[in-house]
């Protein structure tokens, strides 16, 4: 039996796409072999990589001046790339802060550049108003988190216009709804939320960006080199990006981006109202920074968060817990959790409530 999977990633992939995987398992299309044993230079998986790219490219409107690149090493390798990539040492960058990930990508940043903390929400239960944003002058760029997996805490539309280029850590909200690619230089992932499983990173970067890189920044690292190897300077991961290509399918057989943000916004709206209505559960991020994708929240009585995820986990409702760093619990709702999963959580916090409540 399958169960819901609330986890904040890795995390539910489609089932269409998981039975189709199963189905090529051992023989990739009469090719006689599994995607994971093929080489990544053979013609059968250059055609999957080139149509995984394609597929994201038009999902997410990426304009042609922007470069994608399918990489390992995480969102946290990204963390280190990102000043390697767009800033000399003596450099300053901007981070603005609503969350954990955000401070964690301005701390690896700090090894490489000087960081302006911009703006830091305390606590991390709104985002910081741009315009109270203390921006440095030559910054060589803006660092954001528009959805903060652990704090639930999402912007509520991308920055207005700034100066120095935008890079957005959107891990946790890729191909959850739109975003307008032309307002950022970078936009970067880890896919294991919303785009297949771990062990694969997507970075977005605009032409203009790429060969600033410093000279001893590792081959692995450098954007510009992995993009005229078409990310193949080294054994990409193959197996991911072609779940990956999978996945994009099936969304866009969902009716692409506009159909699951609006999909997205019903089920968490109604887990937000399920909390909202009630005593004995709270969210305490503030309205309009209330992420759609990670939803927080916490007991009236918190001695009974482990009750909580242990009844619900024998009911298949897995990994309510929130991240170990801030306890409490988290319902992470990404694509490919079924509206229905959703609505079996509303009915089991309904009657832990009435049963402890
Ligand atoms: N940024 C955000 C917003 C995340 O949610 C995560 C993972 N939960 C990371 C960065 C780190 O990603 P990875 O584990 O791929 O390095």
């Amino acid at each position: 039996m399958r169960v819901y999977n609330f986890s904040a990633g890795p995390a539910m992939v489609p089932e269409p796409v998981l039975k189709q995987a199963a189905e090529e398992m051992l023989d990739w299309h009469g090719y006689g072999m599994s995607v994971m044993e093929m080489s990544h230079r053979s013609p059968e998986f250059l055609q999957i990589a080139e149509e995984a790219a394609a597929d994201l490219r038009e999902l997410m409107r990426i304009p042609d001046d922007y470069r994608v690149l399918f990489l390992q090493g995480g969102a946290t390798g990204q963390f280190a790339a990102i000043p390697m990539n767009l800033a000399k040492p003596t450099h300053t960058a901007d981070y603005v802060i609503n969350g954990i990930w955000g401070k964690k990508a301005a701390d690896e940043a700090k090894k490489f550049i000087k960081v302006n903390i911009a703006a830091q929400a305390d606590p991390f239960t709104y985002v910081p108003d741009q315009k109270a944003w203390r921006l440095s002058d030559k910054a060589a760029y803006i660092h954001i988190t528009p959805n903060e997996t652990i704090n639930g805490v999402a912007f509520k539309a991308a920055p207005i216009e700034t100066k120095a280029s935008l890079v957005g850590d959107i891990s946790s909200m890729i191909l959850s709804e739109s975003i307008d690619v032309s307002r950022y230089g970078v936009l970067y992932a880890g896919a294991q939320k919303n785009m297949g499983p771990a062990g694969l990173a997507i970075v977005i970067v605009r032409d203009d960006l790429l060969g600033r890189a410093r000279k001893e920044t590792p081959l692995v690292w450098n954007w510009s080199e992995k993009s005229v190897a078409g990310s193949m300077l080294n054994t990409p991961p193959t197996y991911s990006w072609y779940l990956a290509g999978l996945i994009c399918k099936w969304l866009k057989a969902q009716g692409g981006i506009k159909a699951i943000t609006e999909i997205n916004h019903r089920k968490a709206q109604k887990l937000y109202v399920t909390i909202d209505e009630s005593d004995f559960y709270s969210n305490n991020i503030k309205p309009d920074y209330r992420s759609i994708m990670n939803v927080v929240f916490t007991l009236a009585k918190p001695e009974l968060d482990k009750t909580f995820t242990e009844e619900a986990g024998r009911q298949g409702l897995k990994n309510l817990g929130g991240h170990r760093s801030v306890g409490g619990l988290r319902a992470s709702i990404y694509n490919a959790m079924p509206e229905a999963g959703v609505d079996a959580l509303i009915k089991f916090m309904k009657e832990f409530e009435k049963k402890y409540g």
